[in-house]
């Protein structure tokens, strides 16, 4: 499977899908989460969770991002114009994040895909976080200066450090989806401490996994603003993004309908 992933990287089998994030405040696609899918040419779809960790045992991971992340700037300089401030977020292993040509790297493409640097979020999970904490603390405050913005991916469900939270240059915080799904089901005040927390750190939330008005109504009621999930919309491959963007900008909460 690593040689085909390798072959797939190189023969363009890879491609973006993208994910909106919404703003429950203006109903407005706010920024997309952009999601590797390797198209097979026998075995079709394959999800990231199936060749993610194996990258991620090998160097093939920050080839994987840097493709992912080439090809998502390339479609945003597409979309800007019909969303304007739209930003792109992209996953990203720490081991791409902590590669000694990471700076000059993104100058470059930045400037080849013709975008400025402040649309980017990088999103890290904590789990990774936590092997590399002080090989992070340089690229991350250097590429913050650039107006590159951290996420912080799966909040809550690793080894949520707040000690971490202070030293690191982390915007926002992502609501693991364990979390989303259980609001209404004995998880609520955690749910309202972490964004009490959050708003205490000057940070902001996002709820991911959101896939039901109930969830949605409650995260609404806990002052969350910013959302994703199947309730909006799934991912999707770019001209379906593209669709989305010019006969629906505005997502109507189903609420709102009753
Ligand atoms: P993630 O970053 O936590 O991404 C969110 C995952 O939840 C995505 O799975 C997305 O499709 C799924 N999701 C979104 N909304 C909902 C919902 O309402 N309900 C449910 N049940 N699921 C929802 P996906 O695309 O399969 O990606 C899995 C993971 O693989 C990602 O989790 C991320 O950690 C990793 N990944 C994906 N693309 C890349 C990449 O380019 N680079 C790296 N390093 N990791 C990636
Ligand atoms: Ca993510
Ligand atoms: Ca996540």
């Amino acid at each position: 499977l690593e040689q085909d992933l390798k072959q797939a990287l190189e023969n363009n089998e890879m491609e973006v899908w993208f994910q909106p994030i919404i703003s429950s405040k203006t109903h407005c696609i706010h920024e997309l989460e952009a999601l590797a899918r390797w198209r097979h040419p026998t075995k079709g779809i394959i999800f990231p969770d199936e060749f993610i960790p194996l990258a991620e045992e090998s160097e093939l991971i920050i080839s994987l991002d840097r493709y992912i992340l080439i090809h998502a700037l390339n479609a945003l300089k597409k979309l800007r114009p019909l969303i304007s401030e739209l930003k792109l977020s992209v996953n990203f292993s720490v081991k791409t994040l902590i590669q000694k040509d990471i700076v000059d790297f993104l100058d470059k493409i930045f400037l080849e895909t013709d975008n400025p640097s402040s649309v980017l979020n990088i999103e890290i999970t904590e789990t990774g976080m936590t092997k590399n904490e002080k090989n992070l603390i340089q690229p991350m405050e250097y590429l913050t200066q650039k107006n590159i913005q951290f996420y912080l991916d799966d909040f809550g469900i690793g080894y949520s450090s707040l000690y971490r939270l202070h030293i690191l240059p982390v915007h926002v915080l992502k609501l693991d989806r364990f979390f989303t799904s259980r609001t209404g089901n004995g998880y609520r005040n955690i749910v309202e401490a972490i964004i009490m927390i959050a708003k205490a750190m000057n940070k902001t939330i996002i709820a991911e996994g959101v896939e039901n008005d109930h969830q949605y109504s409650e995260l609404l009621n806990l002052g969350c603003e910013f959302m994703q999930g199947y309730y909006f919309a799934r991912p999707m491959p770019f001209t379906d993004m593209l669709k989305l963007i010019k006969t629906n900008p505005r997502w109507i909460p189903l609420a709102a309908n009753n």
